[in-house]
């Protein structure tokens, strides 16, 4: 294949043999019939046999050289930029016959073929008229280029031996892997999910993925710690101190901890569950019993404000214990730093709150038993692996998230580490009451604020992304600003996308800080942070969210025993899909049943978080179509668990898949 081939091929990701199967057409092209001139359909892709009859070669730039063709019932113009002379004489030879295919247009009364797909002579009329599959490619590669290595890929496919047992493959109707590729490059067919040719490489997807989670838990299971020993003196003593009483779920998950920590191999759990549900307070408690055990604990946060707020709580928590806290982040002085850095070393801290910078090249621990890091839904699989390591062996690690994920999708997603649910609500928390409203109708929204931050609540004001542009975005909400600036003089703020992440910052301080009592926004407000006054959150366009996104924006209030409310703007009528995403939300505040029902309205690959959990992209698997099959997979993979030697059996799936190199990396 020549270079600049490669180059182009490269820009659509293809690289490999593999990514040229795993490339599926997205449509045929009918080119199987011929058709006479006078039935010729504008617009369509046609195949016709005509003879040649004159040329218009007009040598002037800029105008097109173009062949005057005919059959029985018609003439048409094959026009052709940017072709020699010579070149047409050739493969368009007058007074012959030929077979052309391509686009038909209709110009000046005439019907008009620009620079047509195929033209060929009579004797390899076979070789077009075909139904062909559509790919869809970057400049520069035309569909014959394509065909030809495609055709060249199939021909050498090879057979491979079967690395499905027998059961599984009665479930994959027995379709081998061979048969399902030709099946999805050749016939006319639409993509369909439910297809059994499809099913089978969708299956071969969700396992290799699977397969390489559960490798890379096994390793980190591997590594032995010292064990953790404490009686829950601290962790006691702190929960005594609580003015209210833990959940069940959340007892549950502290004795799963617990006995992670106790255990000789390190900790790699994840800890799920919404804002709100009580997920910090669990961590803390964790903490309380790494530190009683005589270890340090580091617990990082994404950004500054949601990193001051664990701090804040822990000195709550930890008050009257003899705890030793500390904050520490980037924009930390240099003395504040080095002062840190030196206690850290000296054991003088036992539990330090911060960003990322808490990890920087010389903060170096006396004694690190636990990390603890929220929010980190965006670390994919080989960052996640990464920071299993950190720490070292003797040092557990926790991690937390309020990114609802289906249940069909933990294992496939989260497949490395441990995972506790925190699905159950502290009761204080109130359901938000939600509504919706015509735009139409934003004086009674305005009447209802008034009272509000009379009150003295707050309010979220959420513009979100119409645009793809972050100009105008920045416009609709300066002038909602602009606008509610006026009816509540200085008391409302603007957040928008922007701003640094400083800039954010400071803004979001000041709201929390109640120096202004609306905040208006084009983007989503940090997930995590705790915004105990606002009570509102009016959301526009709340028809561009899906469900998952609506609930987290929802989430953002009602944080105290106040009632929450949450006013969900429209423009024009509703959807029957926007009708049905109001009355679920109406109807549930439990995020995770909400995100199910999101991947179902919108289909898996829109849905929030999903993009960002750094998993790739399934090319055939398809949570809502595939669930049985992400089920089967669950099962499979706890049965080639038990037996190191099965492993062996799915070398070619995980290169197929392109997962060899993970695997490779996990052996290291
Ligand atoms: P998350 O980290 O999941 O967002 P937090 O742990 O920060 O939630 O808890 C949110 C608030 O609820 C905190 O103020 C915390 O003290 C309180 N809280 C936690 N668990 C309970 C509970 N079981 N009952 C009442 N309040 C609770
Ligand atoms: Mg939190």
């Amino acid at each position: 294949m020549d270079q600049k081939l490669k180059k182009l091929l490269k820009k659509k990701k293809i690289e490999t043999l593999f990514d040229v199967l795993w490339h599926l057409p997205h449509t045929f092209v009918d080119r199987s019939n011929l058709i006479n001139i006078n039935k010729l359909e504008i617009g369509k892709i046609c195949t016709i046999k005509v003879q040649v009859k004159k040329y218009n070669i007009p040598r002037i730039r800029n105008l097109p050289n173009t062949a005057r063709c005919e059959d029985l019932t018609g003439k048409i113009d094959i026009v052709f930029f940017n072709s020699r002379e010579g070149y047409i004489r050739k493969i368009l030879p007058l007074n012959q016959y030929v077979i052309i295919s391509g686009k038909v247009n209709f110009y000046n009364k005439k019907y008009q073929m620009v620079n047509p797909d195929y033209i060929v002579p009579l004797e390899k009329e076979d070789f077009v008229k075909k139904v062909i599959p559509r790919y869809s490619l970057t400049e520069g590669i035309t569909e014959k280029i394509y065909r030809n290595i495609i055709e060249q890929v199939l021909k050498k496919l090879p057979f491979l031996l079967e690395w499905h047992d027998e059961n599984i493959m009665k479930s994959l109707d027995n379709k081998s892997w061979r048969e399902s590729i030709f099946y999805l490059h050749n016939l006319k067919v639409k993509q369909d999910f439910n297809s059994s040719y499809f099913r089978r490489l969708a299956y071969d997807e969700i396992l290799s993925s699977l397969i390489v989670l559960s490798q890379i838990r096994k390793k980190i299971k591997k590594i032995k710690k010292k064990p953790k020993k404490f009686i829950n003196n601290l962790s006691k003593k702190i929960i005594n101190n609580f003015r209210f009483q833990l959940t069940k779920n959340q007892n549950d998950i502290i004795n799963e901890i617990n006995k992670d920590l106790y255990s000789q191999s390190k900790m790699f759990r994840l800890l799920q569950g919404d804002v709100g549900s009580g997920k910090t307070i669990v961590a803390l408690i964790a903490a309380a019993n790494v530190m009683e055990s005589g270890y340090q604990v580091a617990f990082m946060a994404p950004t500054e404000i949601l990193s001051r707020q664990h701090y804040l709580l822990a000195n709550k928590v930890f008050n009257k214990t003899n705890i030793k806290t500390s904050f520490l982040i980037g924009k930390s002085t240099y003395l504040e730093k080095k002062k840190i850095i030196s206690e850290l070393k000296k054991n003088k801290i036992n539990i330090i709150f911060g960003t990322h910078a808490l990890f920087q090249k010389n903060t170096e621990f006396n004694h690190l038993g636990l990390i603890i890091i929220d929010e980190q839904h965006k670390f994919g699989v080989k960052q996640r692996m990464e920071l299993s390591k950190k720490g070292g062996d003797d040092c557990d690690i926790l991690l937390m998230s309020a990114t609802p994920i289906p249940r069909t999708l933990i294992m496939t997603i989260y497949g490395d580490m441990d995972v506790s649910r925190l699905i159950e609500k502290p009761s204080y928390r109130k359901d938000i009451s939600t509504l919706s409203k015509p735009e139409i109708k934003i004086n009674e929204v305005i009447e209802f604020i008034k009272k509000e931050t009379k009150m003295g609540n707050q309010i979220f004001w959420v513009c979100p992304l119409i645009e793809e542009s972050k100009k105008l975005d920045y416009e609709a909400a300066k002038n909602k600003f602009t606008y509610l600036n006026k009816i509540f003089p200085n008391k409302v703020g603007l957040i928008h996308g922007s701003l640094d992440k400083d800039q954010k910052e400071i803004i979001l301080k000041k709201f929390l800080d109640k120096n202004i009592q609306i905040l208006v926004s084009t983007t989503i407000i940090e997930v995590g942070i705790d915004f105990p006054n606002a009570n509102v959150i009016v959301i526009e366009n709340s028809n561009k969210f899906g469900l998952s996104q609506l609930h987290q924006l929802r989430g953002r209030v009602g944080r105290s025993n106040k009632q929450g409310t949450c006013i969900l703007f429209y423009k024009k009528n509703l959807s029957n899909n926007a009708k049905k995403r109001i009355k679920i939300l109406k109807s549930t505040n439990d995020g995770f049943k909400i995100a199910e029902e999101d991947m179902r309205i919108r289909g898996f690959g829109d849905m929030l978080g999903y993009k960002q959990s750094g998993i790739k992209e399934f090319k055939f698997a398809d949570p809502i179509h595939h669930d049985d099959l992400f089920k089967l997979g669950e099962k499979n993979i706890k049965e080639i668990e038990t037996d190191e030697k099965l492993f062996n059996k799915y070398e070619t799936l995980l290169k197929l898949y392109d997962r060899a190199d993970i695997i490779n990396e996990i052996n290291n």
